[in-house]
């Protein structure tokens, strides 16, 4: 029997972790131990049996993410079969440059982008290589409209707010042949989607949810406003969500390195377990 398995390969803010130039106690343990290390958000699907893998975001870690991917599930050599943006910032963009000419040099690969981030791709560099070259081959998403990537899964994009210089945002729902997953790396406010996070939230079977920020208190010590990046904060979201938990398995993701629940000791984590919420982790597969 066919399965889909969802494979989180990068759990970590934009900038990963360690985080470039800070030396924050999560940032120097993760310098100093590989284990305690985070790359940028991103998603795996992959089908087994069908030797076939499909990704959501191109990470600066891309490289790394992909590597453990293809050695993970015997798919040395086969490259990703579409690739789903959810926007263009830092974290979840620049590893499409991976396929290029001085990288992998592929053929046609199906990118799926928001309109703006297709207008993006197309007419600036370095971008507009890879359609001239024909190593990608963008398809458009379409707000709410399921793409049906193949018989076991479907892909469908929801514009989320978030601050759009260059593209717009998607979550994304995955639904498999037996879990519906919600995928929200980014988004401003829950006051601010045109959607209601509750109602979200109780249709799905996993949430994999933005989980930059814990509290206030995450920035103060390296002197960045919280004003100035909005995130909802974990202890926001846990109090709406928190009547949800025995129904849907709810995980953050996304996390920025100044979070307290990167620690796994830490009270911040040993709280968030309690009232039973997950910290998704690099690596962590769920079967859909
Ligand atoms: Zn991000
Ligand atoms: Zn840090
Ligand atoms: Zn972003």
């Amino acid at each position: 029997m066919s399965k889909v398995i969802l494979s989180i390969i990068g759990t970590a803010q934009d900038g990963g972790l360690p985080h470039p130039n800070c030396f924050c106690e999560n940032c120097k343990c993760a310098i100093k131990d590989p284990n305690f290390r985070r790359t940028a958000s991103a998603l795996a699907i992959v089908l087994p049996q069908e030797k076939e893998w499909h990704l959501i975001d191109a990470t600066p870690d891309l490289k790394e993410q992909m590597g453990k991917v293809q050695l993970k599930y015997h798919l040395e050599g086969k490259i990703m079969r579409n690739i789903f943006l959810t926007h263009a910032h830092m974290g979840h963009l620049p590893g499409l440059l991976l396929l290029g000419k001085e990288g992998i040099n592929s053929k046609h690969v199906p990118v799926f982008a928001g309109t703006k981030m297709k207008n993006l791709l197309v007419n600036n560099a370095p971008w507009s290589l890879l359609t001239k070259l024909s190593n990608i081959l963008i398809k458009e998403l379409k707000n709410n409209e399921p793409i049906h990537v193949d018989s076991l899964f479907t892909v469908t994009p929801i514009l989320v707010p978030h601050r759009n210089e260059f593209s717009e945002t998607f979550a994304f729902w995955i639904n498999g042949p037996n879990k519906r997953v919600l995928y929200i790396p980014d988004i401003d406010q829950w006051e601010e989607w045109d959607l209601d996070i509750v109602e979200a939230c109780k249709k799905a079977d996993i949430c994999l949810l933005d989980g930059t920020f814990h509290s206030p208190k995450d920035l103060s010590h390296i002197k960045r406003d919280i004003g100035e990046i909005p995130h909802p904060l974990m202890t926001t979201t846990m109090e709406k969500l928190q009547h949800l938990t025995s129904q849907t398995t709810i995980y953050f993701t996304h996390l920025n390195h100044s979070n307290p629940t990167i620690d796994p000791d830490g009270q911040e984590r040993k709280e968030l377990l309690k009232r039973g919420f997950f910290i998704a982790e690099d690596g962590l597969e769920i079967i859909i």
